[in-house]
């Protein structure tokens, strides 16, 4: 049994996590920095660490200060909730070297996925289709890199291998940029991740962004909870995400969940991760997978019952997954809006105290979110302040229900995105359903 977790993150998924944690009746363990000692989930942890300054480099990128905490407070296993060491091998490799379990797959599988090309290279053992590109990384014969995109066809993408959070893919629209996209996006990556190696896919033109949520534990069981649409993106950033995604055929939804799940089967995956998909004309393509929990993880839990965090740490105790694939039942429609601190016509982040938050309520919503009144946004760290998750029995009422909901929002103080996610509401294409991911930019005229 695991009676103490440390939650190596911030905002409202730490505070999701120690949620599920109470539930279980484990002890919880709170990390923050210098600038988040007042956030909701350090004032109600059993116990909680200060792990550095306000920067996330010396906070909640530190390795070693994280680690430290988790010795001195004697907690058994380090959850790390998404963003900041959620997906590094090297992170979960120490966590568990130093004898805490990593509620998250195993540093190996979390190795093998963070590299796209070699992911890609995985998933094809079970059928499931990557986007055309290169099979490998881009090497240094640029004759053949000019081959390869022409065989493609142009637009292509150069993306890093170990990319991630919408950074390192560039688009090269003619081969008279191909090689400076290369070589921007092989700077970019080297700067940010490390590891400058890139690879070429298409660039589809209108794909809708799906994703699928899968669960394995310890003992060789695997379930899928079914897909989520992801395709309302600025900046390759999503910004709405609903399950089930709608317009899919079911006999498709059928034959992906299925691979899905052979796939964990196959990489002996354990824990919580996404297969994300680009989908067009009928088809899904693979474009990677996410070794963590994710922030559209609600909708998926309000439309099946299945509390994905609990799980999560159920299957991290060893214990075997409690569903089976026949006892997974999709019932309804859910919609998730992520409220951000930001200007909502130029998106620059808004830091500041909020003077007043009145979140919503009523039949079928749900908020995630840290805020409180006096609650002082921090410039340092992602500007997501809220989930609002919308449940109804079908798409439309769903999306009358957040209609309703985020009216009644109030956040005064900073300025937020609120007003944009209203309007998606009322859009006839958002409300047909299967908008693809250019849709909001090609809207909002970027
Ligand atoms: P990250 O790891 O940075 O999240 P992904 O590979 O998951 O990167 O892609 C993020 C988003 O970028 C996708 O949801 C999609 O909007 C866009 N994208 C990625 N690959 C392609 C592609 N080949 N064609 C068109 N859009 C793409």
């Amino acid at each position: 049994m695991l009676d103490k977790i440390l939650i190596a993150n911030r905002g409202e998924i730490a505070l999701r996590i120690q949620r599920a944690c109470r539930e279980l009746g484990i002890k919880t363990v709170a990390v923050y920095s210098k600038a988040d000692a007042k956030q909701k989930h350090v004032l109600l942890a059993d116990e909680s660490v200060c792990i550095g300054p306000p920067e996330s480099a010396n906070s909640y990128l530190n390795m070693p200060s994280i680690i430290s905490a988790a010795e001195v407070t004697d907690s058994m296993a380090i959850h790390p909730g998404y963003g900041f060491l959620a997906e590094n091998g090297d992170f979960a490799e120490q966590v568990e070297e130093s004898g805490y379990s990593f509620i998250g797959p195993k540093s190996e599988t979390i190795k093998l996925m963070g590299n796209k090309i070699n992911a890609k290279d995985a998933v094809k053992e079970v059928e499931i289709n990557c986007i055309p590109g290169s099979d490998s990384a881009l090497g240094e014969d640029i004759d053949k890199i000019y081959q390869l995109a022409d065989e493609i066809g142009y637009p292509v993408l150069i993306k890093a291998a170990a990319g991630g959070g919408g950074k390192g893919m560039r688009i090269a629209h003619t081969k008279a940029n191909l090689q400076h996209t290369m070589d921007i996006t092989k700077a970019e990556s080297k700067s940010a991740f490390g590891d400058d190696t890139i690879f070429m896919e298409k660039l589809l033109e209108e794909p809708r962004h799906i994703e699928f949520q899968v669960l394995a534990d310890q003992h060789g069981n695997a379930v899928c909870l079914g897909d989520r649409d992801c395709s309302m993106q600025r900046n390759h950033q999503k910004i709405i995400e609903e399950a089930p995604a709608p317009k899919i055929p079911e006999e498709k939804r059928k034959e992906m969940i299925e691979k899905c799940v052979s796939f964990c089967k196959y990489i002996g995956y354990q824990s919580a991760g996404t297969l994300e998909f680009l989908y067009e004309n009928n088809e899904f393509y693979f474009i990677e997978m996410n070794t963590r929990l994710q922030v559209e993880h609600p909708v998926t839990e309000m439309i099946t019952g299945i509390d994905i965090v609990k799980e999560q740490i159920k299957v991290a105790m060893g214990l075997p997954l409690s569903i089976k694939q026949e006892d997974i039942i999709q019932r309804g429609h859910a919609i998730e809006c992520r409220i951000n601190a930001e200007d909502s016509k130029t998106f620059t982040p808004s830091p500041g105290k909020v003077t007043l938050w009145h979140p919503p309520g009523g039949p079928g919503i749900r908020i995630d979110s840290h805020l409180y009144t006096g609650y002082e946004v921090p410039p340092y760290y992602d500007s997501m302040i809220a989930k609002v998750i919308a449940k109804a029995n079908t798409r439309e009422s769903a999306i009358t229900r957040m209609g309703i909901a985020l009216s009644e929002m109030i956040v005064e103080g900073i300025e937020t995105n609120l007003e944009l996610q209203i309007e998606i509401m009322q859009h006839n294409a958002f409300k047909r359903g299967g908008t693809d991911i250019h849709y909001l930019e090609k809207r909002l005229g970027l």
